[in-house]
C-alpha cells in the first residue's frame, strides 16, 4: 500500500443549499480523477452534498464530540456524521485550536471517537508565524503530533494535513524546502505513533490555488491537500485534483 492521494475541501462555515450546484460542476470538471476527492461541508449540507455528491466525491465533517451521545448542545457525534453520509472528519484545525481552545487530548479523544465509528480522521498540524519566527516550527509540531494521535490510529483510518496557520486564508505559503522539510519529519515522527506510518496520508494545507498545486504535489511525503478557499469554487478545486492526478 502507499499512502491515499487526497484532495481534501473544507468549506468552513460557507455555502448552502444553493451551493451544491458546485458538486455538479466538480464531477463534470473530474470525471474520473485518479485521487480521492472529499469535500467537507457545514453540517447542515453533509446530508444533501452526500445525496448530491455519487462515489467520485466523498464528504466529511469538520469537527465531531469526543462522546459517542449526550448533553452537548450544539455538538456532533462521529456517528451522526456518518449517518449523514460522512466518511472521513477534519479535527484540530487550527481554527478550532483557536476559537474554540481545542488541545491536543482533546484532538486524539475525538479522534478515537471517530475512529470507533469507521470515520477517517483527518488530523491537523501547523506552527503560528511566531513559532516559525522562534525556530520552533518542528518542535511544535512533534508535540501536537505526539499528542493528537490516539492509540489505534492507523494508516487506514487517520490523515495527517500540515496547515502552518500563518498560510491558512492569508496567500502566503512556505517555500517548497519549508514544507518538505516539515513533511519529512512529520513522516519520521509518525513511526512509533502509528501502525503503517510509510502509507498514512500526509496532506499541505494553506493558500493551495490551481497555480501553485503541482509544484507542492512534487514535494517527496506530500499526498495532497487540505484547501479552504480554493474548494468553494468547482473550477478552482478542480484545477487542484487535476494537479495531483
Ligand atoms: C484551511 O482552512 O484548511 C485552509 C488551508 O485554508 P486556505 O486554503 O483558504 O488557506
Amino acid at each position: 500500500m502507499a499512502p491515499r492521494k487526497l484532495a481534501a475541501g473544507n468549506w468552513k462555515m460557507n455555502g448552502n443549499l444553493a451551493a451544491l450546484d458546485q458538486i455538479d460542476e466538480l464531477r463534470a470538471a473530474c470525471p474520473a480523477p485518479a485521487c480521492d476527492v472529499l469535500i467537507c461541508p457545514p453540517a447542515v449540507l453533509l446530508h444533501p452534498m452526500a445525496a448530491r455528491a455519487g462515489d467520485m466525491i466523498a464528504v466529511g465533517g469538520q469537527d465531531c464530540h469526543a462522546n459517542a451521545a449526550g448533553a452537548h448542545t450544539g455538538d456532533i457525534a462521529a456517528a451522526q456524521l456518518k449517518d449523514a453520509g460522512a466518511t472521513y472528519v477534519i479535527l484540530g484545525h487550527s481554527e478550532r485550536r483557536a476559537d474554540h481552545g481545542e488541545t491536543d487530548a482533546q484532538v486524539a479523544a475525538k479522534a478515537a471517537a471517530a475512529h470507533a465509528v469507521g470515520l477517517i480522521a483527518i488530523i491537523c498540524v501547523g506552527e503560528t508565524e511566531a513559532e516559525r519566527d522562534a525556530g520552533s516550527t518542528l518542535d511544535v509540531i512533534g508535540t501536537q503530533l505526539a499528542g493528537s494521535i490516539p492509540a489505534g490510529a492507523d494508516a487506514a483510518n487517520t490523515v495527517i494535513a500540515y496547515e502552518p496557520v500563518w498560510a491558512i486564508g492569508t496567500g502566503r505559503t512556505p517555500t517548497l524546502d519549508q514544507i518538505a522539510e516539515v513533511h519529512d519529519f512529520m513522516r519520521d515522527r509518525l513511526t512509533g505513533h502509528m501502525a503503517g506510518a510509510g502509507d498514512c496520508s500526509l496532506l499541505y494545507g494553506g493558500s493551495v490555488k490551481p497555480g501553485n498545486a503541482a509544484e507542492i504535489f512534487a514535494i517527496a511525503n506530500v499526498d495532497g491537500a487540505l484547501v479552504g478557499g480554493a474548494s468553494l469554487k468547482a473550477a478552482d478545486f478542480a484545477g487542484i485534483v487535476t494537479a495531483l492526478d
